[in-house]
């Protein structure tokens, strides 16, 4: 073992991993310094500090060979040099080799001694990414190394690793430290920290072959398996990374455990009361799924539960059950929905099922200021018993009496940082005690994902519609047929049916898709002369808003022209039939959530998705996922496999799931036995998880977010 030859008081035999990177040969503070700034303190880091791609300078790519898009060494001879000024100072080198091609360098940040020594004639080896340039193929920036005139073409042996780096530290000398680290791995009896027995059950091969392989691939690697990922050693490395982020969430999951909650367990009279007033009564998964959160609520531990439903299935009486016994028990109740929209719908539901009872229902939005947010925030301090808002209830200034119970609509929009703040937020300061928090999302997380996402979640699943829905009837048609759908309208409206038309500008101006709805509730008026339309968008006032909604459930508006904040929740069982123009321009969850909006009540429904021709191969996949099904959770299947994660779960969710070496969709196959493993170390090898945590989390804590 090299370790023998460092210094027996820094390296020791029996952790060299543990060791400072400083005690590494050539390591002085300056290069310490720049290393610990990528969160690389000692040896091991050093090891599991993996490549994000490689180089492939084991051989020389003809210039006629070359394609866009893909890295490439050439070889070749400098027949032109010019320098150009008239935008930016810029050099231009145009190379030919055997193949008669031609390849342009372009250098746009350059020294004069640069440009002298690229004389035509001067023999090249460069190295870059092709592109297709306005005069033929060229490279920006190249790297390049000038030969001399007689000497053989210097390819390496090896594919080059590229890690990721920081300023002042070049990937030659990175690569050299952490080749000095890897002299020191030790034999997988003492690297490896998942015990053998499971190895052995997982099929999991040897720690140390792989990651010698990542960061040394031999001549013969397979460039392609390495590109994406799928060679046996990244996936050996990948699980282990999916383990680490399981057993932190799961760590986290129990740090909130040891902490109390109030026991919410109620009376059981308002709760009586509340389902006997109800028209409707529950289907069995909502019973189950309360039932659940009674169970989880009555409890000191605090519940962290999560209710998947799709579309209309029903999680608002859930939720308001759930409510209902935490202000029996005396406790408050703070309700967070991402748009004013949705916590509107919330606050007019919860009003209509709680006043009755003699439960006052307190209202915060973000828009709420002045004399009437200093009302309701004095209404929130003395003990209002259910506070619903938006995330101006995280906000500083709002502060609860007795919060017992968190509730969080639409999981998918907020992020876990905000989850995690409200309740933080509700913790009382004397007692110590957290609040409960319970998540509802329409967005069904595929299995897998939630798994790994959300392992710091228990999960519930309310999977049945409330009886009497009829599937919604979902057809795609071309926008040169537009008049057609407006015809059918027509016909649908004078029949005493509701529609919506949303209008889905991807814009990033509020303004901007206000007037595309505008435009089309104008062209609507206009073709439908004898209807009565509507129109709502994100920039009318909360009351406007409020006042269409209200006309179009009292069916005082045939139509409804909308932008997409009638995404989520919207709840008017009457509408039938929904028009989504530019269909082919959202992604799979929107148009679930958009068509969500019909078939809610008893009468068919159906969804027309106007596109704009020619599709696309993905829009054209996606369409024909709306036609064939309404099923929630296979759509979110399907998403996964066309966006991948990061999109599924939104862009904020994915901040805390940065992966060195693992991808959610392409390695999901391995969660199931990530699980187990994780399982099975938490249980029997708690210290080896804690150490695997240390490995990969590091100093940096990158999963660490509690
Ligand atoms: P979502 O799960 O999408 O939030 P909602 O809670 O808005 O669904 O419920 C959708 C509609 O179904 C509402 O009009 C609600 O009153 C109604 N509803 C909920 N549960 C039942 C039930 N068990 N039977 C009949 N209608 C129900
Ligand atoms: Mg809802």
């Amino acid at each position: 073992m090299p370790a023998r030859n460092s210094p027996p008081n820094l390296v020791t035999p029996a952790d060299p991993g543990a060791t400072p990177v400083a005690s590494l040969p050539g390591v002085g503070p300056a290069l310490a310094e720049a290393l610990s700034r990528l969160g690389l303190e000692r040896v091991q880091d050093l090891w599991f500090h993996l490549p994000l791609r490689y180089e492939d300078k084991t051989h020389v790519t003809a210039i006629a060979d070359l394609r866009p898009g893909e890295r490439a060494q050439v070889e070749g001879v400098v027949e032109a040099v010019e320098r150009g000024f008239r935008y930016r100072p810029q050099l231009k080198v145009a190379i030919g080799d055997d193949s008669h091609q031609t390849l342009m360098l372009r250098f746009f940040h350059f020294r004069r001694s640069q440009s002298e020594q690229l004389q035509p004639g001067t023999r090249l080896l460069c190295y870059g990414e092709v592109r297709q340039g306005a005069q033929g193929l060229e490279m920006v920036h190249p790297q390049y190394e000038r030969l001399s005139a007689d000497e053989a073409t210097p390819v390496d042996e090896l594919l080059t690793p590229i890690y990721p780096t920081t300023e002042g530290l070049g990937q030659k000398r990175l690569a050299s430290v952490i080749a000095k680290a890897l002299a020191l791995l030790p034999p997988d009896a003492q690297l490896e920290l998942i015990p053998p027995t499971l190895c052995e059950a997982h099929g999991l091969t040897s720690l140390r072959e792989a990651l010698l392989y990542v960061h040394r691939p031999p001549p013969d690697a397979h460039l392609g398996q390495l590109t994406t990922g799928r060679h046996p050693a990244q996936q050996r490395l990948a699980f282990e990374e999916l383990l680490t982020q399981h057993l932190s969430l799961k760590r986290m999951r129990e740090a909130v455990r040891r902490r109390h909650s109030p026991s919410l367990r109620g009376t059981g009279v308002l709760r009586e009361r509340l389902l006997a007033n109800l028209p409707f009564g529950l289907t069995g998964a909502q019973q189950r799924v309360s039932a659940e959160i009674a169970g989880d609520i009555a409890q000191s531990e605090p519940m962290l539960r999560l209710v998947q439903g799709d579309v209309g299935s029903g999680k608002t009486i859930v939720a308001a059950l759930a409510a209902v016994a935490a202000v029996e028990s005396g406790y408050q109740v703070a309700l967070m929905a991402p748009t004013e929209l949705l916590a509107e719908q919330h606050l007019h539901h919860f009003r209509h099922w709680l006043t009755p009872l003699g439960i006052d229902v307190a209202w915060l939005a973000g828009k709420v200021a002045g004399k009437a947010r200093q009302a309701a925030l004095a209404q929130v301090a003395s003990g209002a018993h259910v506070v619903i808002g938006t995330h101006a209830l995280m906000q500083d200034g709002v502060a609860f009496a007795r919060l017992g119970l968190v509730i969080v609509d639409e999981q998918h929009r907020f992020g876990v940082q905000q989850r995690l703040a409200l309740r933080d937020k509700g913790a009382d300061i004397e007692t110590g005690l957290v609040p409960h928090q319970l998540v509802l999302t329409a967005t069904p997380i595929p299995r897998t994902l939630a798994m790994s996402a959300y392992a710091d979640l228990d999960v519930s699943a309310i999977d049945e519609l409330p009886p009497g829905r009829t599937p919604v009837q979902t057809i795609a048609i071309s926008n040169a047929r537009r008049f057609d759908v407006i015809e059918r309208i027509h016909a649908a409206c004078l029949e005493g049916r509701q529609a919506y038309w949303v209008c889905t500008l991807i814009e990033e101006s509020e303004q901007l898709r206000a007037q595309a709805a505008e435009v089309a509730h104008a062209e609507l008026s206009a073709a439908l002369a004898d209807c009565r339309i509507g129109l709502i968008h994100g920039r009318m006032k909360p009351k406007e808003k409020q006042a269409v909604m209200d006309a179009f459930k009292a069916g005082e508006l045939s139509v409804l022209v909308a932008t997409t904040v009638i995404e989520v929740g919207v709840d008017v069982p009457n509408a039938s039939l929904m028009v989504i123009e530019n269909s082919e321009r959202l992604g799979l969850a929107q148009l679930h959530q958009l068509r969500g909006r019909v078939g809610r009540g008893a009468v068919a429904s159906n969804c027309v998705l106007l596109y704009q021709p020619p599709l696309g191969q993905l829009a054209r996949e996606r369409l024909q996922v709306m036609r064939e099904t309404n099923d929630g959770f296979r759509i979110a299947e399907k998403d996964l496999e066309l966006r991948g994660p990061g999109e599924v779960l939104g862009t904020r969710q994915t901040g805390q799931l940065s992966f060195r070496i693992a991808d959610l969709a392409r390695d999901a196959h391995l969660l199931p036995a990530v699980q187990e493993v994780g399982a099975q170390m938490l249980e029997r090898h708690p210290q080896a998880a804690e150490q695997l945590i240390t490995r990969w989390v590091g100093g940096a804590a990158r999963y660490a977010h509690a």
